[in-house]
């Protein structure tokens, strides 16, 4: 068990609690060791020097010492900033929530995997921030992260022919993509149309860092959260509390739209 001082590292505030009378626990997602809570003294004080640095979804460079066990410390920041859209607007903030959750059951304690994706990560939270559809943005992480729960399906062609020039379904039975040839072979594949299909096999290989622009219609993303739900719900299972929030607000607007019609 290791522990190393005046490490410096990039990280983003994921939560925090009041820890005792004046202190705090402060989780943050960093690009070198992972998760790691630190312990802040003082945070809950009026005038804490760092007070900025630890709100969260505020993200930066902090030095500090790190524990492989126990908790960490902070002892100097720089250049930090918050992700204002985020920490001020419920739904995006419930979908940065939601990605940060997933990461955190996706890498355990798996340093290796937060460094290899942390770019990645903190791309998604700053598209969302910048008016990128959030619900689009929280596709591709989804499908990004699939192989850190080791389901890695195959979005290159088919699993049974390896054909790749024929229409495709989603297999879960078979772990990946089944050609039109191979569709007899399992019933209860997802029966999902052309355009998830080609949204699911982009967002496996697009890079956030090169991202443009995107919007897809209604109707595709509809589709595609109900093909992730369905892959999350019976090949992943983990459980993140502001999915349910997401899934909820998804509700909300049909019961809007319907009042309003
Ligand atoms: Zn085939």
């Amino acid at each position: 068990m290791g522990s190393y001082s005046d490490e410096e590292f990039t990280g983003i505030v994921v939560s925090r609690q009041d820890y005792r009378e004046r202190d705090m626990l402060v989780t943050i997602l960093t690009d070198r060791f992972g998760f790691k809570t630190f312990f802040i003294r003082g945070a809950r004080k009026r005038g804490f020097r760092m007070q900025a640095a630890i709100l969260p979804f505020t993200h930066g460079t902090y030095i500090g010492k790190i524990n492989d066990d126990g908790l960490s410390f902070i002892t100097t920041t720089r250049e930090v900033a918050q992700y204002q859209e985020i920490s001020q607007d419920i739904e995006l903030n419930a979908y940065a929530s939601y990605i940060l959750g997933l990461a955190r059951q996706a890498f355990g304690n798996q340093p290796d995997l937060a460094s290899l994706w942390f770019t990645q990560l903190a791309t998604a939270l700053q598209l969302i921030d910048e008016d990128y559809d959030p619900a689009i943005i929280t596709n591709i992480i989804e499908v990004k992260l699939l192989g850190c729960f080791g389901v890695q399906p195959n979005w290159q062609a088919c699993a049974v022919c390896g054909r790749d020039d024929l229409p495709f379904d989603y297999s879960e039975m078979y772990g990946g993509l089944l050609c039109q040839e191979h569709w007899h072979l399992d019933e209860h594949r997802l029966h999902l149309d052309k355009r998830t299909i080609y949204f699911l096999r982009q967002f496996s290989v697009v890079d956030l860092t090169k991202l443009n622009s995107i919007s897809l219609k209604e109707t595709t993303k509809h589709n595609l959260r109900r093909a992730l739900d369905e892959i999350y719900n019976s090949q992943v299972g983990v459980y993140v509390k502001a999915k349910k929030f997401i899934d909820q607000m998804g509700s909300w607007d049909k019961i809007l739209k319907n009042k309003n019609n």
